[in-house]
Formats: structure tokens, sequence, C-alpha cells
């Protein structure tokens, strides 16, 4: 059963997890390159167990976290979908910030190939800053490694990887979250692929992105043309839901142009009668026995 309170509520980070039968999950940015304040960079963070996740990265992380509480100190694990900078823009400013804050652990950021190489040159990038402040080098690292080098971390959130279709980008990837008999699929960027049914398939809540153009914007414009062929149609998006049939669908990272998100949830409703929700940030999902969704005070 999905319940959606319009009430706002203050999550006390503390309270999150109820005897870890509770998986939270909280949107912290749900847009795409394109600035808007309503609308951060993507950027969902988990929570179960007491122990905290980040999904990517965008740009204004930072900036949510401190809005919703958070503290930085127990993301010790962030899981980069693709190195588009709008997925990773974020990762400087969260991790001086959380030196700033004194975190004590380390950070670990699992990425397709290309992540190290990121990594290097922000820890290169920012040599002078940690220089002046850090000279007895006692700060908390980033530890970036590869999705095929990583070894399994002892976590109750177990996050596997799978290939997306992301267009030019051939090292993109999107996760499965699995808990207690529980999943989460989160699709990240991507078009439609056989490989993504696959993986959706007895998911609890599937986080998708969406893209939808008017006619009279896509016959006028190439480059949206191209945009378009490596996001995920409202056609496409309804094939994949037809097979899938995940209890929640939430729509994120979603690309409208001179399209509202009404008209879009009325074409998904013509043909597909499951529960489909565009994601908002701040909003929170609560998911255990029952879907419980919020919008966290700020
Ligand atoms: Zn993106
Ligand atoms: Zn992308």
């Amino acid at each position: 059963m999905i319940k959606i309170f319009f009430l706002s509520l203050i999550i006390l980070f503390s309270n999150i997890s109820i005897a870890g039968e509770l998986l939270n999950i909280i949107f912290l940015g749900t847009g795409t390159p394109r600035p808007n304040i309503n609308k951060l960079g993507p950027s969902i963070l988990l929570n179960y167990n007491n122990e905290e996740i980040l999904l990517d990265v965008g740009r204004g992380t930072t900036i949510r976290l401190n809005q919703i509480g958070n503290d930085f100190s127990k993301i010790n694990n962030i899981y980069i979908s693709h190195l588009h900078y709008d997925h990773i823009v974020g990762l400087g400013d969260l991790w001086l910030t959380s030196n700033l804050w004194q975190k004590k652990n380390d950070t670990n950021v699992y990425g397709p190939e290309g992540i190290k190489k990121f990594c290097n040159g922000l820890l290169k990038s920012y040599d002078e800053d940690i220089g002046y402040r850090y000279k007895d080098g006692n700060y908390s690292k980033l530890k970036c490694k590869n999705f095929a080098e990583s070894t399994e971390e002892k976590s109750s959130l177990h996050v596997k990887p799978f290939r997306n279709s992301h267009g030019y980008v051939d090292k993109s990837y999107g996760f499965i979250i699995n808990y207690n008999n529980k999943k989460i699929v989160y699709s990240a960027d991507t078009t439609y692929s056989e490989n993504l049914i696959n993986n959706y398939t007895n998911c609890d809540i599937l986080i998708h992105e969406i893209i939808s153009v008017s006619k009279n914007i896509y016959d006028n414009n190439r480059k949206i043309q191209e945009v378009v062929a490596s996001h995920t149609s409202i056609s496409q998006l309804i094939d994949i839901l037809k097979i899938a049939k995940p209890k929640l669908t939430i729509l994120n990272h979603a690309l409208l142009f001179g399209v509202s998100e009404s008209d879009v949830l009325k074409t998904i409703f013509n043909e597909y009668q499951g529960d489909v929700i565009f994601a908002k940030d701040f909003m929170s999902v609560d998911l255990g026995e029952e879907i419980n969704i919020f919008t966290i005070e700020h």
C-alpha cells in the first residue's frame, strides 16, 4: 500500500531506522544539468540501519544535506552512475565541507572506469587548500574505486551496479539496492534497453529518468534530438513499466521541454495503471511493509 502524506515532516536522523525495518530514501536533488533552485543536481540519500549511502552527487548536494540537518559524518559510501558532470560536480564540495565538519571516516567513492582519474584531478585541484588547513595530514580522505575492483563492503545494504544504455557514454550504470527481500532500482541516465528490463524485475521502487519534448521543439532542434536518443521517452517508459511492474515508480532527472509533469503522467496513465509519481527535492520515501511518502521540512 502506498501512502502519500502532504504534511511536512521534520526527520530526526537518529530516529530514522526503526529497528532496522525501514529503508529511507531522500531525494536531495531531482534535476538535470539545467540550473534550477527547486531541482538541484541528481543525488539520492539512502538510510538504513544507521548507515547512509549516496547515489550520485550533483550540484548542491551539500546544501541539501545541510538543509535536512545531515552533518555528513555517516556518508562513507558514495556510488556514481557515470561521469557526466551533473552527477558528480558536487563531490568536491561535499568532501571538503565534510572535512570542515571534522568527518572522521574516509569516504569510499565507487564509480565507472575514469573515477580515479576524476578523483586524482580533484585532489590536485584542492591541494593548496588541503595544505593550508590540514598541515598534519589528518583529514578524511576520498578513496575512489572502479566498480570492477571494489571489494564487497560490510554493509546491510547491497548496492549492485548494472550497465544501462546512455548513448555515447559507454561507461554508464544504474544501481540495484537489495535489503531484507526488498529491491530498489535507480536507472540513472539511460534510454531503453533489454538489459534494463532484466534488472528491473520484481522491484518495489523503480527510480527512473524520463525525457519528453514537444513536437515543435523536437523538430526544430537537432541538439535536443541527440539528447532524446540517450534518454527514456514516455513510450519507452510505458513499455518498461508494463513488463517490470514495479510497486511504485518515481520519475527523476526529468528532461521536459515544452511538456509539463501532468502531461507526462496523463500519457502514462492512458496505458499503464500502476503507481507513478514525480520525484521532488526533499521528498522522503520510507520503504518497509508499506511505502510512505513525506516531504521534509527545511
Ligand atoms: Zn544527467
Ligand atoms: Zn548523463
